[in-house]
């Protein structure tokens, strides 16, 4: 059973003002396998961001399917959107709330039932715990992209999806980063993450899938494509 299922997944983005349209996907088929890590590794610009925007709900798709769980998107886009975590590039977060109180926030919009809250349990996880209480803009960029990891963990879906989960983060932050993911997995989370670091996927995936200008170039297990490369 597939953890994601895409194929001929297209993405057109429309022209606005000077910027011409732009076809982002040009039919991308990939299986991801559950219980994997999973990388989509490509330059800039090669559409990475654009797939998982249209897993997370947040990019509409222009052809083409897409499964989250074995649930299409456009049958039960809320269904499907439950059964992923995505912790976006962009760190932005009000920066008056606390870990607990975003933790807690986000569990009430997913309709987590109170006693089934796992808050305390996520914060430990990520290494916040000291700063449960703490204002978010007194946060390291590391701490508040551990606390995105444990927020888009809230309602506990079989898939974590990571876009760029190291990019403009120090040598040791990206070790400790790697160890959560690598826990995460271990626990039973399906991830799969974004990276224009080879050494990144490399260090954390099972199989790779290439992308550039908007289409798979080669995917096999981490192994085998790095022999032929
Ligand atoms: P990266 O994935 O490298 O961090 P972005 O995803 O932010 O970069 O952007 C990649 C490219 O997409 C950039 O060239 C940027 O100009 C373009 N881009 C991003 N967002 C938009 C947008 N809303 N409209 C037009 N172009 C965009
Ligand atoms: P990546 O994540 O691999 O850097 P993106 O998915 O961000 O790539 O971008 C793929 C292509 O789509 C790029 O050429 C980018 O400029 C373009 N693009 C991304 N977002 C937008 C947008 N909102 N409007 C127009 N073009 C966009």
């Amino acid at each position: 059973a597939l953890a994601i299922e895409l194929r001929g997944l297209t993405k057109t983005y429309k022209a606005s003002g000077k910027a011409p349209a732009k076809l982002a996907l040009k039919g991308i088929d990939l299986s991801i396998p559950r219980g994997s890590v999973y990388g989509l590794l490509g330059p800039n610009g090669a559409g990475k961001s654009t797939m998982i925007n249209i897993l997370a709900g947040l990019v509409t798709k222009s052809g083409g399917t897409a499964k989250i769980w074995g649930i299409d998107i456009d049958q039960d886009p809320r269904a499907a959107r439950a059964a992923i975590g995505v912790v976006p590039q962009e760190l932005n977060m009000d920066p008056f709330f606390t870990p607990r109180e975003l933790l807690d926030l986000q569990a009430g919009l997913y309709g987590v039932p109170k006693r089934e809250r796992q808050t305390e349990r996520l914060l430990e996880a990520v290494g916040l715990k000291d700063k449960a209480n703490a204002y978010a803009r007194t946060l390291s960029g590391g701490m508040r992209r551990r606390l995105m990891v444990a927020k888009a963990m809230v309602h506990t879906p079989p898939v974590l999806v990571l876009d760029e989960p190291t990019a403009g983060v120090d040598v040791e932050l990206r070790q400790s980063l790697w160890a959560h993911v690598r826990e995460l997995n271990r626990a039973g989370t399906t991830v799969v993450l974004t990276t224009h670091y080879l050494e990144e996927a490399q260090e954390l995936c099972d199989s790779i899938a290439i992308v550039n200008h908007g289409q798979v170039v080669a995917c096999d297990s981490t192994d085998r494509l790095l022999r032929t490369l």
